[in-house]
């Protein structure tokens, strides 16, 4: 045998010994598009999941993180976040965006969604700057209107161009999930009527910030002549378009579930609120997706992240398997990436590993009201593409003591 094939034999045999890069041992896994929720390990090799099993066997990983006690979920995909940062414009792009690195991994999100901070004139700004620069996976509605939430003009019709956004849709396959619509103040619906234009001609949804609900432009107007089957509601429990009619939930609201319409929380600094939560989960009206509608002000406020947001609908005797659900499979759907939001063999290894602490907790609305609760989720590790990205107790780390320092090298 010459050297070269010694070598090969070495490592092919070192690689069966450990196919596997990393293996998270003994966490209670849910995995809800796979109806999976039990304790099982799950292995990841070359960046993809490669087994889910109960008891696969340590000495098969080069890495064992020992996850008993916690939960093991896809990464979570939050669908309406605002990440174009840096423009230096006020509002929530620039000032009120936040990058997303800097926030995702440390509360389980792999999948971000922009939620139309940019519009089809900036968007290819974000792209560079932003979300090419991401190892985060940053998706993005497409503000119907040109310059997105820079600065003023989000409610000017003259800018909502649906030839335009969908030429810039086009260019973007996979990375324009579909249209937004946000603030508008206007008593008409051009905005919705345009962004809906654009997502015909696209194949894609539309999200609504319904902004001022005022004349014609109501809630049951929207729900009933404008949404179509699949898009998206969000900010379900603001209370500001009368989401809730004499303490009910406006029967426009179920009409419009009835025919596949979204209802997506989106959390906010001004979106969720527990009078309006409170009556519309006792009666059955629950959230299709849980997202943050993330910014700095919702991130320091009650919002805070998603866990905290998915803490709170647990917290109305949601079971944890359709509230993680809520937050991996339920909106990869909606957004049409049905690759991710699961465990599945193959798919690419993006995991949060959660922990179900019990406890006196509060949780607060957007008006600063407290409502208690004795369960809250936190975020332990995340893994994007099959590296550990975060990691609040070291699970995936060796010992210090056993650590393999460099020697430390003299100065040159
Ligand atoms: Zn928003």
């Amino acid at each position: 045998m010459n050297r070269p094939a010694i070598l090969l034999a070495f490592a092919c045999s070192a690689a069966a010994q450990t196919p596997y890069e990393l293996l998270l041992k003994g966490g209670h896994v849910i995995d809800p598009k796979n109806a999976v929720s039990g304790v099982m390990d799950v292995a990841v090799s070359g960046g993809k999941i490669a087994r889910v099993a109960p008891n696969i066997p340590a000495r098969e990983a080069r890495t064992v993180a020992d996850l008993s006690g916690l939960f093991v979920t896809p990464g979570l995909v939050d669908i309406h976040t605002h990440l174009y940062a840096g423009t230096g414009a006020r509002a929530l792009a620039g000032d009120q965006s936040v990058y997303p690195d800097g926030f995702s991994f440390r509360t389980g999100v792999t999948t971000m969604v922009d939620a139309g901070t940019s519009g089809w004139r900036n968007f290819p700004d974000f792209e560079q700057r932003v979300i090419a620069r991401a190892k985060t996976r940053v998706l993005a509605f497409l503000n119907i209107c040109g310059v997105g939430m820079a600065a003023q003009g989000e409610d000017n019709p003259e800018d909502m161009d649906a030839g335009e956004a969908v030429k810039m849709a086009k260019a973007h396959p996979g990375l324009v999930v579909g249209f937004k619509v946000a603030h508008y103040a206007l008593p008409d619906f051009r905005d919705v009527e345009r962004a809906v234009e654009a997502a015909g001609q696209t194949g894609l949804i539309v999200m609504v910030d319904f902004g001022t609900a005022q004349g014609p432009r109501n809630i049951a107007n929207l729900l009933q002549e404008k949404l179509r089957p699949g898009d998206i509601y969000t900010h379900m429990y603001s209370g500001l378009r009368q989401e809730l009619v004499n303490g009910a939930v406006n029967p426009a609201m179920i009409a419009a579930r009835k025919r596949d319409v979204i209802f997506d929380l989106g959390h906010g600094g001004g979106s969720f609120f527990w009078n309006i939560a409170a009556p519309a989960f006792e009666q059955g009206f629950y959230p299709d997706s849980i997202s943050t509608d993330l910014h700095a002000d919702s991130m320091n406020t009650g919002m805070k992240d998603l866990p905290n947001v998915m803490s709170k609908v647990l917290s109305f005797g949601i079971p944890l398997e359709r509230v993680i659900a809520m937050s991996t499979w339920n909106p990869a759907r909606e957004i049409g990436h049905t690759e991710l939001g699961n465990l599945d063999v193959g798919a690419e290894a993006d995991i949060a590993v959660l922990a179900l602490e019990r406890g006196h907790f509060g949780f607060l609305d957007s008006a600063g009201a407290r409502r208690p609760g004795d369960r809250k989720l936190t975020t332990e590790t995340t893994i994007r593409k099959g590296a550990v990205v975060w990691d609040l107790n070291g699970r995936a780390a060796a010992d210090w003591k056993s650590f393999p320092y460099k020697p430390p090298q003299p100065p040159r």
